[in-house]
C-alpha cells in the first residue's frame, strides 16, 4: 500500500500528464501514477546505482516497462526538454531540491506543474519558486509514523510576479499579530492561513524540538552559547505566539 505521503504527492498529478519522478528510489510513485491510469507516460530518475536498479525491477515487474522510462542520471539532466509537463521531487532537504530545480532549468520550459515534498528547509524551497516565478497552487501538511511532511504544488502563473506578491504580502493573525513575508516562506502562506490540525501539530512537535534543545544546553557556556540560547528562545516564542491564534 502507498503511504499517505506518496499518495497525496500523486494526487496533485494532473490526469493524463506526462511525469517525471526524480529521486524516484523503489519507483513507487510512478508505478502508482501508471497502474492507476493517472498517468499515460512517466520517467523515473535516480542518480545512485542501488535505487536505479531497485526503480528498474519494480517497473519491469509490475509489466510497465512502455509507460516508465527508468534512467540514471543527476536531477533533471535525465529528461529531454520539452519531454514532460510535471516534474515530482519528494524525499530529499530543501537545499537539495533547489540544487536540483537551478540546475536543470532549462528542462522547466516545458512543465506546468511542480510537486515538491522537501524533508526539511521548506523555507528555501518557497523562495526558489518565488524567484523563479511560480506559484503556490495549494499545499499539504501531514503526519504519518510520527514524522510531519509538507507538499507543495506549484503553478505557471500569467502574473507570477504580483501573484506572489498577495501571497507572501504580511498577514495579519488574530489580534494585531503580523506574519512577515519571511515568516510566510516558514510556515507555508496557505498552510498558515488554514492553520489545520496538522499543522498545529508540526508546530508543537517544533516547540518541543526547540525546548529540549534549550534544557541539554549547559549553563554558564560561551557567548556564543549564550546568544544561541537567546535566539531559541525568541524563535520558541514567535510560534508559541503564531500558533496561539488557533487555540
Ligand atoms: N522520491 C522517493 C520518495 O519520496 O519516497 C524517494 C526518496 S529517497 C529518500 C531520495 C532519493 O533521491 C534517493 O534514492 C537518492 O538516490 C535520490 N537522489 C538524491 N540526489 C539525487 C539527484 N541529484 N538526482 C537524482 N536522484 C537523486
Amino acid at each position: 500500500k502507498l503511504s499517505k505521503r506518496l499518495h497525496t504527492i500523486a494526487s496533485y498529478v494532473p490526469e493524463g500528464a506526462k511525469v517525471a519522478d526524480i529521486g524516484s528510489d523503489h519507483a513507487l510513485l510512478p508505478v502508482y501514477l501508471a497502474q492507476t491510469g493517472r498517468v499515460a507516460y512517466a520517467v523515473a530518475g535516480e542518480i545512485n546505482d542501488g535505487p536505479f536498479e531497485a526503480a528498474s525491477k519494480q517497473v519491469k515487474e509490475a509489466g510497465l516497462g512502455s509507460v516508465i522510462s527508468v534512467r540514471q542520471g543527476n536531477g533533471l539532466a535525465v529528461i529531454d526538454e520539452h519531454e514532460v509537463d510535471v516534474v515530482t521531487i519528494a524525499g530529499m532537504g530543501g537545499a537539495l531540491i533547489v540544487s536540483i530545480l537551478e540546475e536543470g532549468k532549462p528542462k522547466l520550459a516545458s512543465v506546468r506543474t511542480l510537486v515538491l515534498q522537501p524533508n526539511v528547509a521548506e523555507d528555501q524551497v518557497r523562495h526558489w519558486l518565488v524567484r523563479n516565478d511560480w506559484v503556490l497552487h495549494d499545499e499539504t501538511v501531514l503526519e504519518e509514523d510520527g514524522k510531519f511532511y509538507e507538499i507543495l504544488c506549484a503553478y505557471r502563473h500569467p502574473d507570477a510576479a504580483s501573484a506572489n506578491r498577495e501571497l507572501y504580502r504580511p498577514k495579519r493573525l488574530g489580534e494585531g499579530l503580523i506574519v512577515e513575508s519571511v515568516e510566510l516562506a516558514r510556515y507555508g502562506p496557505l498552510l498558515l492561513t488554514r492553520g489545520d490540525a496538522a499543522f498545529y501539530d508540526k508546530w508543537k512537535s517544533e516547540i518541543e524540538k526547540i525546548s529540549h534543545i534549550i534544557a541539554g544546553m549547559t549553563r554558564g557556556g560561551t557567548e556564543a552559547a549564550y546568544k544561541r540560547q537567546q535566539e531559541l528562545l525568541a524563535e520558541r516564542e514567535r510560534i508559541e505566539e503564531v500558533l496561539s491564534c488557533w487555540q
